[in-house]
């Protein structure tokens, strides 16, 4: 398991580390016995492990790590979790049903924890659409029936079994996916300046609101 990063404030900064010291990094001053307010608290990594996920949109780099290898640019692989933290993939050789390699993904979960029938058919309803023609090896093309079309398209046919509007790509991807990516890549940043050193400091690190599910 990866480190914990914590935030406190003092110097009217936002300090960031993986272990609290007894002294501020700035004004040395103690910091035991400091005000409630200042207290430390845990920043949310923004990575689970997608085997752990049901029923989930998953976002992993096609190579390689998040947090260790990933440099904002390259490939991107998506991916849809059934009940049982199987991951579906489609790639060039068609549908993969993966048990293990998501174990640090962005994610972004599907349905309610209450939503009950859904949850009921999604295993029966994603193996079906999934070995669907469409999805066959030779249609693949990395521009028009790829992981992420594969994915979107699944949303779209549980959305419309619900009764309820499809997104289309450039709407859930900016609604869904940009605002988490942009969260990882702030938290990589982090947890990789706390690897090179001990401390972070910034004037102030923003949330975002994250829309919490489709
Ligand atoms: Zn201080």
């Amino acid at each position: 398991m990866e480190n914990r990063i914590i935030m406190f404030h003092h110097c009217e900064k936002d300090i960031y580390c993986f272990y609290v010291p007894e002294q501020c990094p700035i004004c040395g001053q103690s910091l035991i016995g400091r005000r409630l307010e200042d207290a430390p608290v845990s920043i949310p990594n923004s990575f689970v492990d997608g085997h752990h996920e049901k029923c989930s949109f998953l976002i992993k780099p096609t190579k390689g790590s998040f947090l260790r290898e990933y440099d904002g640019r390259s490939d991107l692989h998506v991916g849809i979790s059934n009940t049982s933290g199987v991951v579906y993939n489609y790639i060039e050789t068609g549908v993969q049903r993966d048990d293990r390699g998501w174990e640090e993904c962005v994610c972004v979960p599907l349905v309610q924890p209450d939503m009950y029938s859904l949850i009921n058919q999604w295993d029966v309803y994603l193996e079906q659409f999934s070995t669907a023609d469409i999805w066959l090896p030779n249609r693949y093309n990395e521009y028009e029936y790829n992981c992420y079309s594969y994915a979107l398209t699944f949303i779209n046919r549980v959305l419309v079994a619900q009764s309820k509007r499809q997104l289309s790509t450039t709407e859930f991807t900016e609604r869904y996916v940009v605002p988490r990516t942009k969260r990882a890549s702030r938290y990589i940043t982090l947890y990789r300046e706390l690897c090179r050193s001990y401390f972070y400091i910034a004037d102030g690190f923003q949330t975002e609101e994250v829309s919490s599910q489709v």
